[in-house]
């Protein structure tokens, strides 16, 4: 089998990254098109070799998170002007969400055939697992927008998705409509989330999905706050019509636009339609001549905020 330095890079990258954890133990994905027994063999050494063992962030390291995330929670509360009375911020404001749009960058404006892939609400065991592996075969990098108490949950896959070159992004704590909860609620789940990604793959997300893309004007100010970049979508599929995978994946291939980001789910919910669509919508759209990239690709912009803004803004908080 013939194996690109590209590849080998990417495998001694892995492994120094995560050198010391343990080994990743997945279940055998059924994939929802043919690959064979050796193919699956090849494709699950190389996107697992680098994960670790660890099926839960440990108690000590969700303190660390939990520590850090109150911390930077008061400050960002009490700078923003909104709640600069509430002490330890255990006095929440009078609960009066204003309902927002989000204003998130869905796609962008080019004449190039390129677009972007996102999967939303993982990462899952089983789902995520799949598309790694389906993303892998077609040599496609995508964009995951993950729930924080499902990283908590599967560290491994986190680390997987990082080492395979995958983007990480920001979908919240435990994914509660925006324009529902308090300020500080907002930025407990977006600040907990980015810390424990920070914890498991060693960088900040910058960029962040609202869940079912609600928004407030608490929610948009904290985001800007924590310097993230709300993204949102041009192309989506309706689940409570579409079953079939060959539907979803007619629906989606029918509204893409060159530049468009693409809103698919590897979590919440059963996904097993979509796994299905997923090689569909990647083989029409390759013959169509698109070109796949990661939405910080697509928009020419960072994926992880800065390390050193991120020093200075600790700095600035003490
Ligand atoms: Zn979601």
């Amino acid at each position: 089998m013939k194996i690109s330095v590209k590849f080998v890079r990417k495998v001694s990258y892995a492994v120094l990254a995560f050198i010391g954890l343990f080994f990743c133990s997945f279940s055998s994905a059924s994939l929802a098109f043919r690959v064979s027994a050796d193919e699956m063999e090849v494709l699950k050494q190389s996107l697992f070799v680098n994960a670790s063992a660890n099926t839960n962030v440990n108690a000590n390291d969700m303190a660390d998170v939990n520590a850090a995330t109150y911390k930077a929670t008061n400050a960002s509360l009490s700078n923003s002007g909104n709640v600069a009375d509430c002490g330890n911020c255990k006095v929440k404001r009078a609960f009066k969400p204003r309902l927002r749009s989000c204003r998130g960058i869905g796609n962008i404006n080019t004449s190039r055939k390129v677009v972007a892939l996102t999967f939303d609400d993982g990462p899952h065991k089983k789902y995520t697992d799949e598309i790694l592996m389906i993303l892998k075969l077609y040599e496609i990098r995508g964009t995951f927008f993950l729930v924080g108490q499902n990283v908590a949950e599967y560290p491994c896959i986190v680390k997987a998705l990082y080492a395979n070159g995958h983007v990480v992004g920001n979908h919240s704590y435990s994914h509660n409509y925006l324009n529902t909860q308090t300020a500080d609620e907002i930025a407990v789940a977006l600040t907990k989330t980015n810390n424990l990604i920070k914890k498991t793959i060693g960088v900040y997300p910058a960029l962040f999905r609202p869940p079912y893309g609600s928004c407030s004007s608490d929610s948009v100010r904290i985001v800007k706050k924590l310097k993230l970049k709300t993204i949102m979508w041009s192309v989506d599929y309706p689940l409570e019509r579409l079953t079939a995978p060959e539907d979803i994946a007619n629906e989606v291939i029918g509204q893409v636009k060159p530049g468009a980001i693409i809103l698919l789910h590897d979590g919440g919910g059963n996904r097993e339609s979509v796994i299905a669509a997923l090689p569909i919508i990647i083989k029409a759209l390759k013959s169509e001549g698109y070109e796949f990239l990661t939405v910080p690709e697509l928009l020419s912009v960072g994926a992880y905020l800065n390390e050193n803004n991120d020093k200075k803004e600790k700095g600035e908080e003490q």
